[in-house]
Protein backbone atom coordinates (compact mmCIF):
# COMPACT_ATOMS: atom_id res chain seq x y z
CA UNK A 1 0.00 0.00 0.00
CA UNK A 2 1.38 3.31 -0.88
CA UNK A 3 1.76 5.32 2.45
CA UNK A 4 -0.01 9.02 2.89
CA UNK A 5 2.51 10.52 4.70
CA UNK A 6 6.96 10.03 4.19
CA UNK A 7 9.18 11.10 7.46
CA UNK A 8 12.77 12.09 6.04
CA UNK A 9 14.86 11.11 8.91
CA UNK A 10 19.17 11.87 8.25
CA UNK A 11 21.28 10.22 10.46
CA UNK A 12 24.82 10.84 11.43
CA UNK A 13 27.01 8.43 14.25
CA UNK A 14 23.06 8.57 16.33
CA UNK A 15 23.45 5.13 18.39
CA UNK A 16 22.18 6.34 21.26
CA UNK A 17 19.12 7.97 19.75
CA UNK A 18 18.03 5.79 17.86
CA UNK A 19 15.82 3.20 19.59
CA UNK A 20 14.04 6.74 21.43
CA UNK A 21 13.79 8.21 18.27
CA UNK A 22 11.67 5.29 17.07
CA UNK A 23 9.60 4.76 20.52
CA UNK A 24 8.58 8.45 20.02
CA UNK A 25 7.77 8.51 16.26
CA UNK A 26 5.74 5.20 16.35
CA UNK A 27 3.17 6.68 18.93
CA UNK A 28 2.86 9.36 17.06
CA UNK A 29 2.50 8.06 13.43
CA UNK A 30 0.00 5.40 14.78
CA UNK A 31 -2.09 8.28 16.30
CA UNK A 32 -2.09 9.52 12.38
CA UNK A 33 -4.46 6.76 11.03
CA UNK A 34 -3.32 6.71 7.66
CA UNK A 35 0.07 4.65 6.10
CA UNK A 36 2.97 6.03 7.20
CA UNK A 37 7.05 5.31 5.93
CA UNK A 38 10.00 6.67 7.61
CA UNK A 39 12.73 6.76 5.78
CA UNK A 40 15.92 6.91 7.59
CA UNK A 41 19.09 8.21 5.45
CA UNK A 42 22.42 6.71 7.20
CA UNK A 43 25.26 9.19 6.22
CA UNK A 44 27.84 7.40 6.47
CA UNK A 45 27.77 6.59 10.31
CA UNK A 46 31.34 5.55 12.07
CA UNK A 47 29.13 3.93 14.84
CA UNK A 48 26.40 1.23 15.22
CA UNK A 49 23.80 3.60 13.37
CA UNK A 50 23.35 1.22 10.00
CA UNK A 51 22.98 -1.98 12.04
CA UNK A 52 20.59 -0.06 14.27
CA UNK A 53 18.42 0.69 11.75
CA UNK A 54 18.48 -2.94 9.78
CA UNK A 55 17.18 -3.80 13.00
CA UNK A 56 14.01 -1.28 13.59
CA UNK A 57 13.37 -2.40 9.30
CA UNK A 58 13.48 -5.97 10.22
CA UNK A 59 10.97 -5.27 13.20
CA UNK A 60 8.80 -2.64 12.00
CA UNK A 61 8.23 -2.66 8.10
CA UNK A 62 7.21 0.68 7.50
CA UNK A 63 11.16 1.67 8.68
CA UNK A 64 12.44 1.78 5.66
CA UNK A 65 16.28 3.07 5.12
CA UNK A 66 19.03 3.96 3.00
CA UNK A 67 22.49 4.52 3.62
CA UNK A 68 25.03 6.34 1.57
CA UNK A 69 28.56 5.44 0.96
CA UNK A 70 30.37 7.72 3.05
CA UNK A 71 29.24 10.81 4.62
CA UNK A 72 27.47 12.82 2.09
CA UNK A 73 26.46 16.24 4.81
CA UNK A 74 23.27 16.67 6.33
CA UNK A 75 21.91 18.09 2.85
CA UNK A 76 22.76 15.89 0.75
CA UNK A 77 21.35 12.92 3.41
CA UNK A 78 17.91 14.91 3.25
CA UNK A 79 17.96 15.42 -0.55
CA UNK A 80 18.80 11.43 -1.08
CA UNK A 81 15.91 10.39 1.21
CA UNK A 82 13.50 12.98 -0.47
CA UNK A 83 14.62 11.41 -4.02
CA UNK A 84 13.00 8.28 -2.14
CA UNK A 85 9.91 9.14 -0.70
CA UNK A 86 6.57 7.88 -2.13
CA UNK A 87 3.84 9.97 0.44
CA UNK A 88 1.55 12.83 -0.65
CA UNK A 89 3.09 14.36 2.48
CA UNK A 90 6.61 14.97 3.21
CA UNK A 91 8.04 15.84 6.54
CA UNK A 92 11.69 16.63 6.78
CA UNK A 93 13.09 16.67 10.75
CA UNK A 94 16.39 15.71 12.62
CA UNK A 95 17.03 12.52 14.40
CA UNK A 96 18.32 13.91 17.33
CA UNK A 97 14.65 15.09 18.59
CA UNK A 98 15.54 18.60 19.14
CA UNK A 99 12.32 18.63 16.25
CA UNK A 100 9.75 17.24 18.21
CA UNK A 101 7.86 14.32 16.17
CA UNK A 102 5.15 15.19 18.62
CA UNK A 103 4.66 18.12 16.26
CA UNK A 104 3.60 16.36 13.23
CA UNK A 105 -0.16 15.60 13.41
CA UNK A 106 0.10 19.79 14.08
CA UNK A 107 2.14 20.03 10.52
CA UNK A 108 -0.45 17.53 8.87
CA UNK A 109 -3.45 19.56 10.26
CA UNK A 110 -2.17 22.65 8.26
CA UNK A 111 -1.32 20.69 5.55
CA UNK A 112 -5.24 19.16 4.94
CA UNK A 113 -5.72 22.99 5.38
CA UNK A 114 -4.41 23.45 1.88
CA UNK A 115 -0.93 24.47 2.70
CA UNK A 116 1.64 23.23 0.17
CA UNK A 117 4.62 23.73 2.94
CA UNK A 118 4.26 24.54 6.65
CA UNK A 119 7.70 25.03 8.14
CA UNK A 120 8.43 25.09 11.69
CA UNK A 121 9.84 28.87 13.28
CA UNK A 122 12.03 28.36 16.11
CA UNK A 123 10.91 30.93 18.89
CA UNK A 124 13.29 29.43 21.47
CA UNK A 125 16.58 27.21 20.91
CA UNK A 126 17.00 25.43 24.84
CA UNK A 127 20.30 24.69 25.76
CA UNK A 128 22.30 26.01 22.89
CA UNK A 129 25.52 27.56 23.16
CA UNK A 130 25.80 31.15 22.38
CA UNK A 131 28.72 29.50 20.24
CA UNK A 132 26.09 28.54 17.79
CA UNK A 133 22.84 30.72 18.57
CA UNK A 134 24.38 34.35 17.82
CA UNK A 135 26.32 33.00 14.82
CA UNK A 136 22.61 31.68 13.70
CA UNK A 137 20.54 35.12 14.52
CA UNK A 138 23.28 36.89 12.94
CA UNK A 139 23.22 35.04 9.55
CA UNK A 140 19.37 34.85 9.30
CA UNK A 141 19.16 38.51 9.31
CA UNK A 142 21.87 38.81 7.18
CA UNK A 143 20.26 36.54 4.80
CA UNK A 144 16.94 37.97 5.36
CA UNK A 145 18.45 41.21 3.78
CA UNK A 146 20.63 40.04 1.33
CA UNK A 147 18.48 37.21 -0.33
CA UNK A 148 16.75 37.31 -3.63
CA UNK A 149 13.96 35.67 -2.17
CA UNK A 150 12.10 35.80 1.11
CA UNK A 151 13.46 33.12 3.11
CA UNK A 152 11.89 32.76 6.59
CA UNK A 153 14.16 33.81 9.65
CA UNK A 154 15.01 31.23 12.42
CA UNK A 155 14.11 28.39 10.52
CA UNK A 156 15.47 24.58 9.84
CA UNK A 157 15.10 22.07 7.49
CA UNK A 158 12.01 20.53 10.10
CA UNK A 159 9.00 21.33 7.71
CA UNK A 160 5.96 19.51 5.96
CA UNK A 161 5.77 19.65 2.16
CA UNK A 162 3.60 18.33 -0.14
CA UNK A 163 4.48 16.18 -2.94
CA UNK A 164 4.10 18.70 -5.10
CA UNK A 165 6.92 20.27 -3.61
CA UNK A 166 9.24 17.63 -3.51
CA UNK A 167 8.94 16.92 -7.08
CA UNK A 168 10.05 20.45 -7.51
CA UNK A 169 13.48 19.90 -5.19
CA UNK A 170 13.87 16.80 -6.84
CA UNK A 171 14.23 18.51 -10.23
CA UNK A 172 16.49 20.96 -9.05
CA UNK A 173 20.02 19.43 -9.93
CA UNK A 174 22.53 22.16 -7.65
CA UNK A 175 24.41 20.29 -5.22
CA UNK A 176 25.48 23.25 -3.24
CA UNK A 177 22.25 22.51 -1.37
CA UNK A 178 20.55 25.11 0.79
CA UNK A 179 17.03 22.76 1.37
CA UNK A 180 15.31 25.91 3.27
CA UNK A 181 16.55 28.44 1.25
CA UNK A 182 14.57 26.23 -1.99
CA UNK A 183 11.93 25.53 -0.21
CA UNK A 184 11.29 28.84 -0.34
CA UNK A 185 11.95 29.50 -3.58
CA UNK A 186 9.33 27.06 -4.70
CA UNK A 187 6.52 29.71 -3.55
CA UNK A 188 3.35 27.74 -3.42
CA UNK A 189 1.04 28.61 -0.25
CA UNK A 190 3.20 27.95 2.83
CA UNK A 191 2.96 28.83 6.21
CA UNK A 192 4.55 28.69 9.30
CA UNK A 193 3.81 26.90 12.94
CA UNK A 194 6.17 28.17 15.66
CA UNK A 195 7.78 26.07 18.22
CA UNK A 196 10.52 25.86 21.37
CA UNK A 197 13.53 24.11 20.19
CA UNK A 198 14.76 21.30 22.60
CA UNK A 199 17.99 20.13 23.97
CA UNK A 200 19.69 17.26 21.87
CA UNK A 201 18.33 13.88 23.18
CA UNK A 202 21.88 12.73 23.77
CA UNK A 203 25.28 12.36 21.78
CA UNK A 204 26.92 15.12 19.86
CA UNK A 205 26.55 17.84 17.96
CA UNK A 206 27.10 17.06 14.47
CA UNK A 207 26.99 20.14 12.68
CA UNK A 208 30.29 21.29 13.74
CA UNK A 209 30.88 25.30 13.87
CA UNK A 210 32.60 24.17 10.38
CA UNK A 211 29.90 23.01 8.63
CA UNK A 212 27.42 25.37 10.02
CA UNK A 213 29.58 28.18 7.83
CA UNK A 214 30.36 26.31 5.03
CA UNK A 215 26.22 25.69 5.36
CA UNK A 216 25.50 29.71 5.40
CA UNK A 217 28.00 30.54 3.13
CA UNK A 218 26.19 27.93 0.57
CA UNK A 219 23.18 29.91 1.61
CA UNK A 220 24.53 33.33 0.74
CA UNK A 221 25.76 32.49 -2.42
CA UNK A 222 23.14 30.50 -3.26
CA UNK A 223 20.43 33.25 -3.12
CA UNK A 224 22.11 36.66 -3.52
CA UNK A 225 24.41 38.24 -5.66
CA UNK A 226 24.86 41.08 -3.43
CA UNK A 227 28.85 39.96 -1.99
CA UNK A 228 29.98 40.35 -5.49
CA UNK A 229 28.35 43.70 -5.67
CA UNK A 230 31.23 44.27 -2.34
CA UNK A 231 33.62 44.56 -4.13
CA UNK A 232 32.56 46.98 -6.18
CA UNK A 233 31.96 49.45 -3.13
CA UNK A 234 34.87 48.20 -2.07
CA UNK A 235 36.78 49.50 -5.29
CA UNK A 236 35.14 52.40 -5.26
CA UNK A 237 35.52 53.58 -1.43
CA UNK A 238 39.53 53.02 -2.20
CA UNK A 239 39.55 55.29 -5.34
CA UNK A 240 37.63 58.00 -3.08
CA UNK A 241 40.35 57.41 -0.42
CA UNK A 242 43.04 57.98 -3.51
CA UNK A 243 41.28 61.03 -4.51
CA UNK A 244 41.02 62.59 -1.01
CA UNK A 245 44.80 61.22 -0.53
CA UNK A 246 46.13 63.19 -3.83
CA UNK A 247 44.04 66.47 -2.69
CA UNK A 248 45.55 66.25 0.92
CA UNK A 249 49.06 66.04 -1.09
CA UNK A 250 48.67 68.86 -2.80
CA UNK A 251 48.05 70.80 -0.32
CA UNK A 252 50.92 70.39 2.06
CA UNK A 253 52.97 70.60 -1.19
CA UNK A 254 51.77 74.28 -2.73
CA UNK A 255 49.68 75.55 -0.07
CA UNK A 256 51.10 75.00 3.12
CA UNK A 257 54.33 73.47 2.40
CA UNK A 258 56.01 73.71 6.13
CA UNK A 259 53.38 70.77 6.78
CA UNK A 260 55.07 67.66 7.24
CA UNK A 261 54.30 64.57 4.04
CA UNK A 262 54.11 61.17 6.25
CA UNK A 263 56.03 59.86 3.25
CA UNK A 264 56.87 55.59 4.40
CA UNK A 265 53.97 55.30 6.51
CA UNK A 266 51.45 57.15 4.30
CA UNK A 267 52.63 55.01 1.24
CA UNK A 268 52.46 51.58 3.74
CA UNK A 269 49.35 52.40 4.52
CA UNK A 270 48.41 52.69 1.36
CA UNK A 271 49.72 49.55 -0.15
CA UNK A 272 48.11 47.60 2.26
CA UNK A 273 44.57 48.67 1.95
CA UNK A 274 44.45 48.29 -1.43
CA UNK A 275 46.04 44.69 -1.32
CA UNK A 276 43.11 44.09 1.41
CA UNK A 277 40.47 45.09 -0.92
CA UNK A 278 41.80 43.27 -3.51
CA UNK A 279 41.99 40.29 -2.11
CA UNK A 280 38.76 40.23 -0.65
CA UNK A 281 37.36 40.94 -3.97
CA UNK A 282 39.24 38.07 -5.31
CA UNK A 283 37.99 35.85 -2.10
CA UNK A 284 34.49 36.46 -2.84
CA UNK A 285 34.82 36.07 -6.49
CA UNK A 286 36.55 32.49 -6.03
CA UNK A 287 33.45 31.36 -3.51
CA UNK A 288 31.60 32.06 -6.66
CA UNK A 289 33.46 30.42 -9.23
CA UNK A 290 34.38 27.62 -7.26
CA UNK A 291 30.31 26.80 -6.85
CA UNK A 292 30.33 26.97 -10.53
CA UNK A 293 33.28 24.43 -10.98
CA UNK A 294 31.48 22.26 -8.37
CA UNK A 295 28.31 22.21 -10.38
CA UNK A 296 29.44 21.59 -13.90
CA UNK A 297 31.85 19.13 -12.68
CA UNK A 298 28.21 17.26 -12.54
CA UNK A 299 29.33 14.28 -10.86
CA UNK A 300 26.47 12.62 -8.65
CA UNK A 301 24.75 13.88 -5.66
CA UNK A 302 25.76 11.05 -3.27
CA UNK A 303 26.47 7.24 -3.50
CA UNK A 304 24.34 4.83 -2.23
CA UNK A 305 25.67 1.59 -0.38
CA UNK A 306 22.62 -0.06 0.93
CA UNK A 307 18.87 0.93 0.82
CA UNK A 308 16.15 -1.57 3.25
CA UNK A 309 12.28 -1.42 2.42
CA UNK A 310 12.62 0.03 -1.52
CA UNK A 311 10.65 -3.17 -3.64
CA UNK A 312 12.90 -1.05 -6.37
CA UNK A 313 15.76 1.03 -5.57
CA UNK A 314 16.52 1.77 -9.21
CA UNK A 315 13.26 3.19 -9.93
CA UNK A 316 13.96 6.10 -7.02
CA UNK A 317 17.43 6.21 -7.85
CA UNK A 318 16.72 9.48 -9.77
CA UNK A 319 20.24 11.55 -9.36
N1 LIG B 1 23.56 15.00 10.15
C1 LIG B 1 23.86 14.30 9.00
N2 LIG B 1 25.07 14.46 8.40
C2 LIG B 1 26.02 15.31 8.91
C3 LIG B 1 25.70 16.06 10.07
C4 LIG B 1 24.46 15.90 10.65
O1 LIG B 1 23.03 13.53 8.51
O2 LIG B 1 27.11 15.39 8.34
C5 LIG B 1 22.22 14.84 10.79
C6 LIG B 1 22.26 14.50 12.28
O3 LIG B 1 22.32 13.11 12.50
C7 LIG B 1 20.95 15.10 12.76
C8 LIG B 1 20.75 16.30 11.86
O4 LIG B 1 21.57 16.07 10.72
O5 LIG B 1 19.86 14.23 12.56
C9 LIG B 1 21.11 17.60 12.53
O6 LIG B 1 22.40 17.54 13.08
P1 LIG B 1 22.78 18.17 14.49
O7 LIG B 1 21.75 17.83 15.49
O8 LIG B 1 24.17 17.78 14.81
O9 LIG B 1 22.77 19.71 14.15
P2 LIG B 1 21.96 20.92 14.78
O10 LIG B 1 20.97 20.41 15.74
O11 LIG B 1 22.99 21.73 15.40
O12 LIG B 1 21.33 21.56 13.59
MG1 LIG C 1 20.52 18.82 16.54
Amino acid sequence: MRPKYSLVIPVYNEEKIITELYRRLSAVIDQLGEPVEVILINDGSRDRTLSLLRELHEKDPRICYISLARNFGHQIAVTAGLNFVRGDAIVVMDADLQDPPELIPVLVEKWQQGYQVVYAQRTQRKKESWLKRLPAYVFYRILRRLADIEIPLDTGDFCLMDRKVVDVLNSMPERNRFIRGLRSWVGLQQTCICFERDPRFAGEVQYTFRKSLSLAAIGLISFSRVPLRISTYLGLLAATVAVLMAILVFYWRIIAPSSPLTGLATIMIAMFFLGAVQLVSIGILGEYVGRIYEEVKGRPLYVLSEVGGFADPDSAYKK
